[in-house]
């Protein structure tokens, strides 16, 4: 099993890919090597991105990834630009207010997440994404998590629960980023 590149300066990312990739072991990125902007305009664009810069900077295969909601009311907004929706360094809470304000109660929402691999010895590049729907809260429920799950009602929970009412394991297995690396695990495991 080879060693994977993530490509990013977050410390939760980093764990929670770990965990959810073994036996593959996750190593972090050196601090020197600069990660492109989050300019792109998809989600596998901005993944991509990540992954090439890691790979060219350590010539070791890697992986990079993005995420973030797309509600159905504003077109797939805020997309791409989740984090940043209420403002350049806007909070969490910030983004989840402005998102209930601006879609209503029981509306369709995504989250989306996208992962690249890049293996720059056997010129390899690869990407997974995957969805998870669901629908505005009445009003934020739940501490766990993070982002905009108070507000996100799973389709695939029967119990009608927020993403932030789920415990990190039940999350993982109907979550955008649970799915997205269940492809590129199997994808890695059919490469050899
Ligand atoms: P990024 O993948 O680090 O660029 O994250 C983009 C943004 O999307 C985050 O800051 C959150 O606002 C949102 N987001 C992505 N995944 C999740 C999730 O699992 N729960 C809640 N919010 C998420």
């Amino acid at each position: 099993m080879p060693d994977l590149v993530l490509a990013t300066r977050n410390p939760h990312k980093a764990e929670e890919f770990g965990a959810l990739l073994a036996p593959w072991t996750v190593v972090p990125l050196p601090a020197d090597v600069e990660l492109p902007p989050e300019d792109g305009t998809t989600f596998a664009e901005n993944a991509l991105g990540k992954a090439r810069a890691a790979a060219a900077a350590t010539g070791r295969a890697s992986f990079g990834d993005d995420s973030g909601v797309a509600a159905e009311a504003l077109d797939g907004a805020p997309g791409v630009r989740s984090a940043r929706f209420a403002g350049e360094h806007a909070t969490d809470r910030e983004n989840l207010d402005l998102l209930r304000e601006r879609v209503p109660v029981g509306s369709p929402l995504a989250y989306v997440c996208a992962i690249a691999y890049v293996d720059p010895a056997a010129g390899v590049e690869h990407v997974v994404e995957a969805r998870c729907t669901g629908r505005m809260a009445p009003e934020p429920r739940g501490t766990n998590g993070f982002g905009y799950d108070p507000v996100f009602v799973a389709d695939d929970d029967p119990a009608g629960r927020t993403m932030a009412e789920l415990a990190p394991e039940e999350k993982a297995a109907i979550s955008h980023r649970g799915r997205a690396v269940a492809l590129l695990r199997d994808w890695l495991a059919a490469e050899g």
